[in-house]
Parts: structure tokens; C-alpha cells; sequence
């Protein structure tokens, strides 16, 4: 008797990986810098009591979904949550992948796309952003003409460059035979404008977000798509039962009554990332065009896996991407505190000059 092998279906990819380092400024993996309101910890605590742990949750999610519904002013049938995006986008796989099925995509982006497009058994068929890191509407087109796809993700802004695609891109591919056409908004809040007012009966498209990033809620795991209740009744009969747990589901309605402070926290992220921008301009690295919580940077001079390492002996740990296709020397980095993004400044002004 033996431990079977795995299925092979990792392609050349080996799993999410994001490194951590003990350090005193974790600048990585784009969370929040700040806590959820504490008015809404004291809500969920007191929630806790009354439910009740011995039945399963409501399937459906009745209340979660009515407030997601509320937030986009769509109705509840036209929303679908999980276990953070990610788990949404496994469930488009589930739905509208497998094997015999193509998706595309825009490289670089998302690992996490490819990746369960791999483990789902679904090919995957790339198109290449400019060097602005945004999709020629050329290639698009090409890419969809060539793949015939059941399903294409346009990550928007797009991790890990922070760039945010044009509306006239998200609606040319839409009116391609570009099959579900995604957006991933996890960074949605943070930009300029949103997919969201393009979702409508018979259009296929869907919109992702998620409460790891703007709503400062990354270890809750809950994100959602909106789209034609078409597709939400697709994704509802393929997921498990009973995926949302009772409290996830009570703190994620509760966690929108919080919007206000939300919407705050996102404003002073933009303006010091506007900082942040500014100061990078400053010493000496190449920068992209950020509507995000990061910035990716290329410095000039100096190789990228060597300021990685600078900056962890200065405490400071933010992505190497340097190894990443397209991506040679680059590094990303998220937006903190104003103190942590000071002392993020500091040390890449020591490291370059
Ligand atoms: C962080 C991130 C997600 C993952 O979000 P979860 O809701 O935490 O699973 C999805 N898409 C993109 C582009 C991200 O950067």
C-alpha cells in the first residue's frame, strides 16, 4: 500500500505561493493595513450568540446575499458568494471549464487564474498585455478568435501591475464570442470606474470582488461575483452545500452596514499610493500606472532579487516578481500605514543611491 500520486495537473506551475518573512513591515500580499471598524467586531461577537451551531446554514444565504444585492442596487438573485474570490472563480471553473474547455487570459496577471484553470482541467489559452500592462484590443481579439473560450478574465486592476483596462476593452470583449467574459475586481474600489454597470440579462458577463482588500477583511474569506441570475442559478447548482458557514455569513452582511468606513480607509490608501508614486519617481526605478493598493516597480540599475533582499535586511518584505514572466527585476509593493510606507521609501532610497 502506497500514498497515490498526485493528478498532474499543476502544468508548470507548483501552487500559490507568497514567501513570508519575519519582518517588521509587510508590504506583500496586498492586504489592509488597517483592522475592520471595531463597531463591527462588537456586532459579529454578539451575532455569534444567537445562532445556532447545530443546524447547517441557510443554503442559500438569504440575508448575505439581499445586502450584496443592495450595495450594487440589483436584486439578491443576481449575486453569488464564497469562500473569498477565490472560491468564486473555482466555481466559474467548475461551471463554465473542464476539460474540453479553454480560458483566456492576459499575461502577466493573476497567477490564481491559470492556476485553477489547471486544476480543473480546463486549457488555458494567453494573450500578452502591452508593455503598459494593458490588452491591446488587437490582441484580444485574436486571442478569442483563435481560442474560442468558455470563459475570459480581464483582471481589472490587474495584479500585479495596479493597471485598470478601458470600459470600450471589457465591452469590445464582451461582444466577441469571448464566451463569460470575467472581470476580477478585487481591487475595484480603489479605481476609477467599474464593470459592474455593465452587467445585464442576457450579457455574459460577471464582475468579482472580494472583502480581502478594500473592506480590510482578508481573513473573513468571503468575496462574490454579480451577474445575470442565469449564471448565479449555474454557479448555485455546482457549488457545495452549505459552503458559507452561519457566521461568515452574518458578519459578511453585518461588515456593509460599514461602508462608510470602508470607502475612508480606500481614500487614504489612493493618496498614499499617490505619494508613494511620486517618491518613487524620485529614485530611480520604472513604475506602472496604479489604480490598486501597490505599485509594481522595476528599478533600473540594481537587480531585483538583490533590492528584494536589501530591503528584508532593512525589515521591509514586499512581492519579488523579479523570477515572473515579462516581469524580470520587478517588485510590488503594497500600500501601508503612512509610517510603513516611509519606512518602505527610506529603505529603497538607501538600497538605490
Ligand atoms: C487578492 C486577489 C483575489 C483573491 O481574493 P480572495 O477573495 O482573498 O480569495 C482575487 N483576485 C485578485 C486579482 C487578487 O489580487
Amino acid at each position: 500500500m502506497a500514498i497515490p500520486t498526485p493528478a498532474d495537473n499543476l502544468g508548470e506551475l507548483s501552487g500559490y505561493h507568497s514567501p513570508q518573512v519575519d519582518v517588521e513591515v509587510r508590504l506583500n500580499t496586498n492586504e489592509s493595513p488597517f483592522q475592520p471598524p471595531p463597531a463591527w467586531s462588537r456586532r459579529v461577537a454578539e451575532a455569534t450568540a444567537s445562532i445556532d451551531f447545530n443546524r447547517y446554514p441557510d443554503r442559500g444565504y438569504a440575508r448575505l446575499r439581499k445586502a450584496i444585492g443592495d450595495q450594487h442596487r440589483i436584486g439578491p438573485d443576481w449575486v453569488f458568494a464564497a469562500n473569498g474570490s477565490n472560491e468564486v472563480l473555482q466555481t466559474l471553473f467548475h461551471t463554465y471549464g473542464g476539460s474540453g474547455r479553454t480560458a483566456v487570459l492576459f499575461e502577466p496577471t493573476y497567477a490564481m487564474h491559470r492556476q485553477i484553470a489547471y486544476v480543473t482541467g480546463t486549457s488555458v489559452v494567453a494573450g500578452e498585455r502591452d508593455d503598459d500592462m494593458r490588452i491591446p484590443l488587437a490582441e484580444a481579439t485574436r486571442v478569442v478568435a483563435d481560442a474560442s473560450p468558455s470563459l475570459t478574465f480581464v483582471c481589472s486592476p490587474n495584479n500585479p501591475s495596479g493597471t485598470v483596462e478601458p470600459r470600450e476593452t471589457v465591452e469590445t470583449l464582451v461582444g466577441l464570442d469571448a464566451g463569460l467574459v470575467v472581470v476580477d475586481e478585487a481591487y475595484g474600489q480603489f479605481a476609477s470606474w467599474t464593470a459592474a454597470d455593465l452587467v445585464d440579462v442576457e450579457v455574459p458577463l460577471v464582475v468579482t470582488r472580494t472583502y480581502s482588500k478594500t473592506w480590510s477583511m482578508a481573513g473573513l474569506r468571503l468575496g462574490y461575483l454579480i451577474g445575470p441570475p442565469e449564471v448565479v442559478a449555474a454557479l448555485d447548482a455546482r457549488v457545495l452545500p452549505y459552503h458559507l458557514d452561519a457566521l461568515k455569513q452574518e458578519a459578511g452582511a453585518i461588515a456593509l452596514e460599514f461602508r462608510a468606513d470602508m470607502e475612508r480607509a480606500v481614500d487614504g490608501i489612493v493618496s498614499e499610493r499617490r505619494r508613494v508614486l511620486a517618491a518613487l519617481g524620485g529614485v530611480g526605478v520604472e513604475t506602472w500606472d496604479s489604480e490598486a493598493n501597490f505599485i509594481l516597480f522595476r528599478p533600473r540599475v540594481v537587480p531585483g532579487d538583490e533590492v528584494w533582499q536589501a530591503l528584508v535586511e532593512r525589515s521591509v518584505l514586499v512581492r519579488n516578481c523579479s523570477s515572473w514572466p515579462r516581469l524580470a527585476d520587478c517588485l510590488r509593493v503594497t500600500i501601508g500605514t503612512p509610517e510603513e510606507n516611509d519606512r518602505f521609501v527610506d529603505a529603497l532610497t538607501e538600497v538605490l543611491t
